[in-house]
C-alpha cells in the first residue's frame, strides 16, 4: 500500500463519512443492542485503557462484532473500545476500500517502530463528530497486536491504515487527535463541537 491510496482522499472521509455501509447482517448485532459511541467530554475517552487478559475472552467475542457494527453503521473506518466506554486495550479498523468490509481487530497494540519523517492528514473522530483538523504523524508505523484469534501479528503500515492504526492506539492512551494540533486549534474545535452536541440534544 503506498501513499497514494490517500493522495485523493478529500477531507471528511477518514473516519468520520464514508459511503454508507449500514449493516443488516445478524452476525453484526442487531440494532437492539448496538453500541452507543461517546463524544467527547465523556472522562472514559481520556483514561490510559488496561490490556486485555486471558480472562477477558469472551468480553473480546462478545464486543467486537458489536463494536464493528456500531463502526459501520456511524460510519467510520476505525472504533476503539474507549468510544463505547469500555477501557479496554481493543479497536477494530476497517478502511472499507471500494465498499469491500476487511476487518481488522487489535488486541494490546503497541508501535514498535515509527519513521522520523512525518506528514499532515486530515482526520476526524467518531467522538468529536463533525470535527477535523490536520494532524502531523510519523509516514510509517510497524504495529504489533494480538488478533481476535489471539494469535500476535505485526504489520507495516503507510498511508490511511498507518494513520487509522496511530488514531486508534492513542484512544487506548486517552489522546485524541485534537491533541496534537495547536492549543488555539483545540480550543476551537472543542467550542465548536459543544455548541453542535447542545444543538443536537437541544
Ligand atoms: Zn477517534
Amino acid at each position: 500500500m503506498g501513499v497514494d491510496g490517500i493522495a485523493g482522499l478529500r477531507a471528511g472521509r477518514y473516519l468520520g463519512r464514508m459511503p454508507d455501509v449500514t449493516t443488516t447482517d445478524a452476525t453484526m448485532g442487531g440494532t437492539a443492542d448496538r453500541l452507543r459511541i461517546l463524544t467527547v467530554p465523556d472522562p472514559v475517552l481520556r483514561r490510559v485503557a488496561r490490556p486485555v487478559g486471558e480472562g477477558d475472552g469472551d468480553a473480546v467475542r462478545n464486543l467486537v462484532p458489536r463494536m464493528l457494527a456500531a463502526m459501520y453503521a456511524a460510519p467510520g473506518i476505525g472504533l476503539a473500545a474507549p468510544q463505547v466506554g469500555l477501557s479496554l486495550r481493543l479497536a477494530v479498523i476497517d478502511l472499507q476500500r471500494d465498499d469491500a468490509r476487511a476487518p481488522m481487530v487489535i488486541i494490546n497494540p503497541s508501535i514498535i517502530a515509527a519513521s522520523t519523517e512525518t506528514e499532515p492528514h486530515e482526520e476526524g473522530c467518531l467522538s468529536l463528530p463533525g470535527q477535523f483538523a490536520d494532524v502531523v504523524r510519523p509516514r510509517v508505523v510497524t504495529v504489533r497486536y494480538l488478533d481476535e484469534a489471539g494469535a500476535r501479528q505485526e504489520v507495516t503500515a503507510d498511508g490511511l491504515l498507518g494513520r487509522c492504526l496511530q488514531h486508534e492506539i492513542d484512544h487506548l492512551d486517552g489522546v485524541l487527535f485534537v491533541d496534537h494540533i495547536s492549543a488555539l486549534k483545540r480550543n476551537m474545535i472543542l467550542r465548536r463541537l459543544a455548541k453542535s452536541l447542545r444543538a443536537k440534544e437541544g
